[in-house]
């Protein structure tokens, strides 16, 4: 077995015991780098000497005998939209092509203090905003599973970095859905923790209420190592929780016993498909099976949490995004006036749905349609966290589909915005309601492409939800971790 086709609790694990070093480490992924992302594009920047440069002074702590933390030598890929100090991040934007952030955002301190390399800064949809990185400024990525296929997104460059072996660990954000629909269409594991629980100092703003960062990774457990490292209370950032951190890898054994789980009932007027239902109910028996209680819910306001989302969104971005104006950031048009520059430099420098939700949440907030639209949409997310009050005095676990389909083909949604919306109408809920949702692997569809389940708890119990998704993992061992990557045959894998 290859290094890159390894989890990182293993890496960890032979890199503590000194099997390898973690330049070997590194140049494995690299290796895999160089032979599979000219296909898959999933990096829009790659920082190899950097990453061998922190492996290097891992591996001479590690012979000087000094304590390191956990995942110290073990490398990590990063969503553009987080902020690396001296190391562009574009958000996969124009606007934001030359940027060089002066500062680290607090999740990359915390790897950086934890010594991960980092192998480079992955492709999104611009802002990201939208479903399959397909919006991305400079090259959509493509999914390992079937290249003619969307990565899912936005975090589709982190999803697919570890999909594909090219690092075992990665950085994503969600929004409305960006880290858990991808995550399902590349039968990845990937967690939106709780909102707040989770810095987003250095995270470049999109929806400042509802955007977080979590983990993409192939297991269960190596997910929660990496939110051992990133959780936790930061003054920087004013809605962080200051509540305590638990040791999310400890003691990670799943027990159902009296676990109560609710399996969300959607229309099948909404376009799911019918094998994601299937695997959705199939997980359920499974779980009943290993003793659980089992009920089946409705979340009535589901409908209305898509429509909610795309106005609450859209005009947190049209505020979030007004500071990009030519002046303080990179990307400016020379004009004859101000008001000119401004306009042009906004008129080149954002893409076509970034500029389509700055216009819906500037209409959204402006007089006389604020009452009509934004504060309706504020009411409705205030009932759907009650649906959540309410759906968790019954139940401790709900159980439904990551997503609604597996990967869709690219180009099939990118003319037609409505149906990109919808591809996260399993996701939006949990997002509006603050609370913890996990992405987890279903198996195979038949079209040989992944199927995701999503798990949803209470605030802060993300631990359940990565002991959950241990069970999962225990129960689907004929399935492979990763897709083999066909289009390289003939040269190895
Ligand atoms: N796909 C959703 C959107 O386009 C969610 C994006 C996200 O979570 N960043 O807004």
């Amino acid at each position: 077995m290859h290094l890159y086709e390894q989890t990182a609790f293993e890496l960890s694990r032979m890199l503590n015991s000194r099997e390898v070093s973690s330049v070997e480490v590194v140049r494995s992924f690299l290796e895999r780098i160089d032979e599979v992302d000219p296909h898959l594009k999933a990096f829009i920047n790659y920082t190899p000497n950097q990453a061998l440069e922190t492996a290097g002074e891992v591996d001479s702590k590690r012979i000087g005998g000094e304590k390191l933390p956990a995942l110290a030598g073990v490398p990590i890929a990063v969503k553009d939209n987080i902020s690396t100090m001296g190391l562009q991040t574009t958000c996969a934007s124009r606007i934001l092509e030359n940027y060089v952030p002066p500062f680290d955002a607090t999740v990359i301190s915390a790897i950086k203090k934890a010594k991960m390399p980092i192998l480079g800064k992955t492709n999104l949809d611009e802002f990201a905003m939208g479903s399959s990185t397909e919006n991305s400024a400079f090259f959509p990525t493509h999914n390992p599973w079937n290249l003619e296929r969307v990565p899912g997104g936005s975090s589709g460059g982190s999803v697919v970095a570890v999909a594909a072996g090219m690092a075992p660990l990665a950085l994503g954000s969600d929004t409305g859905g960006s880290i858990r629909q991808p995550a399902a269409m590349c039968g990845m594991t990937g967690l939106r923790p709780t909102y707040g629980r989770v810095s987003r100092y250095g995270l470049i703003a999109f929806a400042s209420s509802l955007d977080q960062i979590g983990p993409v990774s192939l297991t269960a457990l190596d997910g929660a190592l990496l939110m051992n490292l990133i959780a936790g209370y930061d003054p920087l950032d004013s809605t962080s929780l200051s509540d305590a951190v638990p040791d999310y890898s400890a003691r990670l054994e799943p027990d159902l016993n009296n676990l109560r789980i609710g399996v969300i009932r959607y229309d099948q007027g909404d376009g799911f498909d019918p094998e994601v239902t299937a695997a959705v109910y199939k997980a359920a028996s499974l779980l009943e099976e290993y003793g659980a209680r089992v009920g089946e819910l409705t979340l009535p306001l589901t409908d209305y949490g898509l429509s909610a989302y795309y106005l609450i969104a859209p005009s947190e971005a049209s505020s979030n995004l007004g500071r990009y104006d030519g002046v303080r950031y990179g990307f400016s048009v020379d004009a004859d006036s101000i008001e000119a520059m401004f306009s042009r430099t906004r008129g080149e420098g954002f893409g076509p749905e970034v500029k389509r939700r700055i216009m819906i949440g500037t209409y959204a907030l402006s007089a006389g349609y604020y009452d009509a639209y934004y504060l309706k949409a504020m009411k409705v997310r205030t009932m759907i966290r009650s649906d959540y009050e309410e759906a968790f005095k019954k139940y401790d676990l709900l159980l439904g589909a990551a997503s609604p389909t597996p990967a869709f083909r690219l180009g099939e949604k990118i003319e037609d915005p409505l149906q990109m919306y919808l591809s996260d109408v399993c996701n939006i809920t949990d997002a509006l309601a603050g609370v913890p949702s996990l992405a987890v692997p279903a198996g195979l569809h038949s079209s040989g492409l992944p199927v995701g389940l999503q798990l949803t708890a209470r605030p802060l119990k993300e631990k359940l939800l990565f002991k959950t998704a241990r069970f999962f993992e225990e129960h689907r061992k004929q399935v492979p971790l990763r897709p083999e990557l066909n289009f390289l045959e003939g040269r190895g894998r």
